[in-house]
C-alpha cells in the first residue's frame, strides 16, 4: 500500500501518499502507543462518522493520550481525504499515536500525539464469504480482562493477538479466528462482533470485555426495531452447537454469515440474510 498515487492527511496537511512516512524512533511503533478508527464512506457519506471520531478521542483518553483535534477536525480530516483522493466509496483509516520526541523510554508525555487519515478502496472483507458463510477458526489466544489492558479502547496493542489468530486460521483455510475471553466465554472476531440465532430470538456477548462495535450496536437496534428478541449475556463455548445462525458485524465486515466455526456448522439463514440486505439499504439510505 505504500508506494502508490494519492494523498493522505498528516498532521494537518495533505502529503503525497509515497512520502506520508514516520520517523523509526515513533513512540507507538515501540510501545504500541495508538489508537485507530476504522470507517466506511458509502455515496460519498461517511457511516456514523461522528461516533468514529468520538470513539477515537475516547480510546486515546483511555490510553492516556489527548488527541489534538476537536470532533470537527477530525471530520474535516476524513472528507479532505476522501475528497483530493475522489472517492464516493473508501474504507477510512484514522490513527493517533504518540510520536517521536524527546522521550525514548515508556513514558512519553513529552512526545506529540500525532494523527493521521488514510482512505482506499476496500471491497467485502471476507471475499465470497460473504455469500456462502464465513469459516472461523476458534483462536488459542483470549480477549483479555478489562483490568489487564483497556478492552472499550480500539489500540494497536489489543491487536497483536488478532494478528497471529487470523494468520493461524488462514493457515488452516479459515477465513477469521473466533476468540473466547479471559473468563472463556464467546467473545469476539479479530475485526468484528458475533451474534447467534436459536428459536427466533438472537444472541450476542455482553460487551464487557470486546470492542462494542459501532455495527453491532446499529444491528441491535435493527433487530430491536423488527420486534426480534435481543439477548445481551455471557455465551459458554459449549452453547456453539445449538446455536441456528451466526453472523459477524462490523465496519469492514459489514454483515457477514458465518457458516462454520470449528466442528460447528449454521445455516445462511433468512434472517441472517434479511439483516445484512437491511444494514446495506441502511448505510447508503
Ligand atoms: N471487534 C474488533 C476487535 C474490531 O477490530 C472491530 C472493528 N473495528 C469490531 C469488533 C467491530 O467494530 P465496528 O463495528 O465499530 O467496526
Amino acid at each position: 500500500y505504500d508506494d502508490r498515487d494519492g494523498k493522505i492527511w498528516m498532521d494537518g496537511q495533505l502529503v503525497e501518499w509515497r512520502d506520508a512516512n514516520v520517523h523509526i524512533l515513533t513512540h507507538a511503533m515501540h510501545y504500541a502507543s495508538s489508537v485507530f478508527e476504522g470507517e466506511r464512506c458509502y455515496n460519498g457519506k461517511i457511516f456514523k462518522s461522528v461516533e468514529h471520531s468520538e470513539r477515537l478521542i475516547k480510546s486515546g483518553k483511555l490510553l492516556d493520550m489527548e488527541i489534538p483535534y476537536s470532533i470537527e477536525e477530525i471530520e474535516k480530516a476524513k472528507y479532505d481525504v476522501l475528497k483530493a483522493n475522489g472517492w464516493e466509496d473508501a474504507y477510512v483509516r484514522v490513527v493517533a499515536y504518540r510520536g517521536a520526541g524527546e522521550d525514548m523510554g515508556v513514558a512519553s508525555n513529552k512526545n506529540p500525539v500525532r494523527m493521521a487519515v488514510a482512505a482506499w478502496e476496500w471491497g467485502a472483507y471476507y471475499g465470497d464469504a460473504k455469500m456462502k458463510g464465513a469459516k472461523l477458526d476458534i483462536a488459542k489466544w483470549k480477549r483479555p480482562s478489562p483490568e489487564t489492558i483497556p478492552t472499550a479502547a480500539k489500540a494497536a496493542g489489543l491487536y497483536m493477538i488478532c494478528t497471529m489468530s487470523k494468520h493461524a486460521a488462514e493457515a488452516k483455510g479459515c477465513s477469521d479466528a473466533l476468540f473466547m475471553d479471559y473468563r472463556g466465554y464467546v467473545a469476539e472476531a479479530t475485526g468484528a462482533n458475533i451474534f447467534f440465532v436459536k428459536d427466533g430470538e438472537v444472541h450476542t456477548p455482553d460487551p464487557d470485555a470486546i470492542l462494542n462495535g459501532i455495527t453491532r450496536q446499529t444491528v441491535i437496534g435493527m433487530l430491536e426495531a423488527k420486534g426480534i428478541k435481543v439477548n445481551v449475556r455471557r455465551i459458554m463455548p459449549e452453547e456453539l452447537e445449538g446455536f441456528e445462525q451466526c453472523w459477524l458485524t462490523g465496519t469492514a465486515a459489514e454483515v457477514t454469515p458465518v457458516g462454520q466455526i470449528g466442528d460447528y456448522t449454521f445455516e445462511v439463514g433468512a434472517l441472517t440474510r434479511e439483516i445484512a440486505e437491511d444494514y446495506e439499504k441502511l448505510v447508503r439510505a
